[in-house]
């Protein structure tokens, strides 16, 4: 079969790969049907993270169930799936209390399991899915094309931009700010829509990013970063602050502006890898700022949101700007390494 392969940095190609097979009893090997490229391809794929030897990439996919091992008991051949952006046995004290993504049992795709076989990547034309019952999601039916997109942003960015909304503890009524106009942070306004949140504050410098945001419920744009934004926030919000804040990036910047928005008591919910991240404990103590979230478990909130998509609740397909057959897999990570899209869908 042929799958993604990241070479060096900038470096990314579809080659041929050995086709997976079932390993253990508790597999499943799912056909890709539509597969996409995170805003975390791009650390690798910028150099940022090292890349020192050819690697299999993607962890955002959908498909269909072509096999299952004879323990697998949630699944058939033929249904239609949503992959989390980790695997995980969804039963170990972790998953438990619901962090999926920190699951005893659980990994990565492309690359090796707990007994050395590979998970593929999602970015390719199969995949063999480890703990099938615990990590996939399925739909009663196959859904229409129209819908795919938006079960495929489940697989990470919806689920992570809700994971920001429910660690900044967003009620109804609240007035939100979201740090961060990726895929991400825009799936955290929606997110914050959902929750009820009357005011939401998007910061984003770029129109059609902006654009999106007053589609998923952004009440209000702040162009300015920093310092400057932190001051426009406080403007609005007549010196009190936000009573959540969702940090979507991972930047120092990020977060030392996403903890300078919050009111006295508010929490910043924080989802963005962090890279350079300090914090102002000082201040954070004296204005009883909190700061709660981490990688998210998406596995937790795939079957509610699943839900919100096919009852037409939720759009969050709408952060994809650009679709590409996989075998054009190096112009979609081009395009939003040059920020000419905000993120790319893949069709094997
Ligand atoms: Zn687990």
């Amino acid at each position: 079969m042929k799958a993604t392969i990241l070479h060096a940095p900038g470096d990314v190609r579809l080659e041929d790969v050995s086709d997976p097979v079932l390993a253990a009893p508790t597999d499943a090997i799912v056909r890709v049907t539509a597969a996409c490229v995170c805003g975390s391809d791009l650390w690798p794929y910028r150099g940022v993270n090292k890349v020192t030897r050819p690697t299999r990439i993607g962890h955002e996919f959908v498909g269909i169930v072509e096999e299952v091992g004879p323990s697998v008991r949630s699944l058939r051949p033929g249904d239609f799936v949503i992959a989390p952006f980790m695997y995980s046995d969804n039963s170990c004290p972790h998953c438990q209390v619901g962090i999926q993504s920190r699951c005893r049992a659980g990994g990565f795709w492309g690359s090796k399991d707990r007994n050395g076989v590979m998970a593929d990547g999602g970015q390719g034309e199969y995949v063999r899915v480890p703990l099938a019952d615990g990590t996939l999601v399925s739909t009663r039916d196959v859904p229409d094309d129209d819908v795919v997109p938006s079960l495929l942003a489940l697989s990470d960015v919806m689920g992570t931009g809700w994971h920001a909304a429910v660690a900044a503890g967003v009620q109804e009524g609240d007035t939100v700010v979201v740090v961060g106009d990726g895929a991400v942070g825009l799936c955290g306004v929606l997110a914050a829509t959902r929750m009820g949140a009357e005011r939401i504050v998007a910061m984003s410098r770029h129109q059609p990013r902006q654009r999106l945001a007053l589609g998923f419920g952004a009440t209000d744009i702040v162009a300015a970063r920093g310092a400057a934004a932190v001051q426009v926030v406080m403007q609005l919000t007549e010196g009190v602050g936000a009573d959540a804040v969702l940090e979507c990036v991972g930047t120092g910047e990020s977060m030392s502006t996403a903890i300078g928005c919050a009111r006295p008591g508010a929490t910043v919910g924080y989802v963005g890898a962090p890279h350079g991240v300090e914090y102002p404990v000082r201040d954070m103590f004296e204005r009883n700022v909190g700061v709660a979230g981490g990688m998210a478990p998406v596995r937790q909130y795939l079957p509610r949101l699943r839900d919100e998509v096919l009852a037409g609740v939720i759009t969050p397909g709408a952060v994809f700007d650009l679709e590409v057959p996989l075998a054009d897999v190096a112009e979609a990570y081009a395009a939003m390494d040059e920020r000419r899209a905000i993120k790319s869908l893949l069709r094997p």
